[in-house]
């Protein structure tokens, strides 16, 4: 076995502890060194070769900055990088194939952004040796008959040109200047940006300034940037945020028809059925986040994320996760759950009217305890609807009916700003002044949300440090905690992977129960929408202009309509219940079309039916 002891240096706070694990660890106290002071850096450093791992540090460290595992010797053949002497371990690569689609799945901290930054060369490995730069030549013997050795000749050869969508494109308009029309125009090196426009649908946002573009269309932009550089790996880390159903299939669609001739495409995406849709193999990302990341051998996209829903890997014979993951094969259930509870708001047919935008509402009712899901593109009147629920606005015509007292929303925009949370803030002081039962051990806040995004690792950090995904944690939290009677989420699920996601979607479940509250949640991830919906509500129209709300409907005759709509059909996995999206044309595509079901379900004891052409 070997020792990885590792220190996440952002929570050591060696000026505010008292030494805890220096004190207590048994080999310094018999005279030997395992862990001291670093007097350069002022921080702890472990030694892996006299440290026991017996995890008294582990465990004494009250910032719980200290992680010790032993991992298989053989494992470390394929140690590829290591951050600083007890930093993050990756071992192994996911390897990209030409004129493939290369899709990363796996939980957040094992590594995926840095195994994206290896692949374009922006990171070179250094086996494990973070003093020393080792050359091209020896990472090639080091990885001598595994097919990262092609690859990274290929790299040291300078034969990669690498083009990159970053996760985090909020960051984007503080440091780029200037319109969609003429940043476009610059960036491209393939003559292909009017076409990119056009399939993208970014035609009416061309003359817009990118500072006030919206999420979705500021995500399409940068797609149509990084896909109209003239380069052979093309690097995509989480291109469906902000994007709308329709969105993601159509960019899925153009990453993959735009690709030029003998180039690698590289996806990490944590909505499972956008990355089945786009991607030709997998690999699957496991380990432990922060700690160690490894890469698995590559797999038929769809065999390989039914591995990893059942949390084990058969190439690898590992086990990633006790419990499997499971989605719902049939939601009938979710829909007796709230037929027999008490209706909460009600609602006539409303006509709503904001200066240039118009939302027509059917009638409807939303019932105690109900989580009811809202399908449709972004600017088609979701948010107006819940404010008029609320009595923010007033509908010109039709009423809402609701209980006596006045209904307070608690809501979580699509995108957030460390601004209107309260960027000076910690996240302690946020989620104090929120609910201070958030803090307390025990309640159910603290357990199902603070304690299982680990939330109480980023309570010192001030809320304008914190990353797009820790951010989306903590406002989610928050959104939670706060004590409301409507709970309005938008996109809850950007940035967070596939686990945090369904934590997410059991925490809203949760709440609604102990409040008695009803949640709306806008959600673009259809297996998410799948998982925690209890009716669906469809929004159609023209984005910015005109609305019309559905009726809210069962689960399966919302989807139904609403895929309709957009013309998509989606069958489940039979094993595992995710939503597949069929590919356009094909057989089971064809035949669903033809009976008018877009969304199919299948009979009990039903095999996965293959998809042919
Ligand atoms: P993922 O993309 O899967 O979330 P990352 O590759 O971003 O994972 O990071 C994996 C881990 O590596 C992080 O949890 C962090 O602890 C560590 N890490 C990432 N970047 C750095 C860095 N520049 N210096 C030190 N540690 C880092
Ligand atoms: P969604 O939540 O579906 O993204 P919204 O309900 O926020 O959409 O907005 C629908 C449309 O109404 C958008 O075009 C938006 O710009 C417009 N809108 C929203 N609020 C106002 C307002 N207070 N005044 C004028 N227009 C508004
Ligand atoms: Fe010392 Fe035990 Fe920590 Fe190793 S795990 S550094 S032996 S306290």
């Amino acid at each position: 076995m070997v020792r990885v002891a590792v220190i996440d240096y952002e929570l050591c706070k060696p000026n505010k502890c008292n030494k805890e694990c220096i004190v207590f660890c048994p080999v310094n106290k018999t005279g030997g060194k395992a862990i001291e002071m670093d007097p350069g850096r002022k921080k702890p450093v472990i030694y892996e070769e006299t440290c026991i791992g017996c995890g008294i540090c582990v465990r004494k460290c009250p910032f719980k900055a200290i992680s010790i595992v032993n991992l298989p010797d053989e494992l470390e053949k394929m140690l590829l990088h290591r951050y600083g002497v007890n930093g993050f371990k990756l071992y192994g690569l996911p390897v990209p194939r030409q004129d493939k689609v290369l899709g990363i799945l796996g939980k957040n901290g094992t590594g995926k952004t840095t195994a994206l930054r290896i692949l374009a060369g922006e990171l070179k490995p250094n086996l494990g040796e973070p003093d020393r730069e080792p050359s091209w030549d020896e990472i090639i013997r080091r990885f001598r008959g595994t097919e990262i050795q092609n690859y990274f000749r290929a790299l040291a050869e300078g034969k990669i040109r690498a083009a990159h969508k970053i996760q985090y494109i909020d960051l984007v308009p503080r440091r780029v200047k200037g319109t969609v029309a003429a940043l476009l125009e610059k960036a491209d090196e393939r003559g292909i940006w009017r076409e990119l426009v056009k399939e993208l649908g970014l035609t009416s946002a061309l003359d817009k300034d990118i500072r006030v573009l919206s999420g979705g269309e500021l995500q399409r932009f940068m797609i149509a940037a990084v896909l109209s550089k003239d380069a052979n790996l093309y690097l995509f880390d989480e291109p469906g945020s902000y994007l709308d159903v329709r969105e993601r299939v159509k960019v899925a669609r153009v990453i993959r028809s735009y690709m030029p001739k003998n180039s690698y495409v590289v996806v990490v995406e944590h909505d499972i059925a956008m990355l089945d849709y786009l991607s030709d193999h997998v690999v699957i990302m496991y380990g432990e986040p922060g700690v160690y990341g490894i890469s698995s051998k590559p797999y038929a996209v769809g065999a390989g994320i039914n591995y990893f829903l059942k949390g084990y890997l058969p190439a690898e014979n590992m086990r990633i996760r006790n419990e499997p993951i499971k989605y719902t094969i049939n939601p009938t259930e979710a829909l007796q759950a709230i037929q027999t509870s008490t209706k909460y708001i009600e609602w006539t047919r409303l006509t709503i009217s904001l200066n240039d935008f118009n939302l027509e509402v059917d009638p409807g009712e939303v019932y105690e305890g109900e989580v009811l899901g809202i399908l449709g593109p972004n600017a088609i009147g979701k948010t107006t609807f819940v404010r008029t629920l609320a009595g923010e606005i007033e509908p010109v015509e039709g009423e809402v009916r609701k209980p006596g007292e006045k209904l307070k929303v608690s809501y979580k925009p699509q995108r957030l700003s460390p601004q209107t949370l309260g960027e000076d803030k910690t996240v302690e002081e946020l989620l104090r002044e929120t609910n201070s039962s958030a803090l307390a051990p025990g309640s159910w806040i603290n357990v199902e949300i603070v304690k299982r995004l680990r939330i109480d690792r980023l309570l010192d950090r001030r809320i304008d440090e914190l990353s797009g995904g820790e951010l989306q944690k903590v406002a989610v939290a928050v959104t939670i905690a706060r004590e409301a009677n409507i709970y309005l989420l938008d996109e809850p699920s950007a940035y967070l992977d596939v686990e945090e996601r369904l934590i997410v979607a059991k925490a809203i479940k949760r709440l609604t129960e102990a409040r008695k509250a009803a949640a709306i949640v806008v959600e673009h991830d259809i297996a998410v929408q799948d998982y925690i919906a209890n009716r669906v509500m469809v929004f159609t129209g023209t984005p910015g202009i005109k609305g019309h709300a559905l009726q809210p409907l069962p689960l399966n005759e919302g989807m139904n309509k609403f895929l309709a709509e957009i013309g998509i059909t989606i069958r489940k996995d039979p094993e595992t219940g995710r939503p597949r999206i069929n590919k356009e044309g094909s057989f089971l595509d064809r035949m669903q079309r033809r009976l008018g079901k877009y969304y199919y379900i299948p009979r009990p004891g039903e095999k996965e039916q293959k998809e042919k052409k």
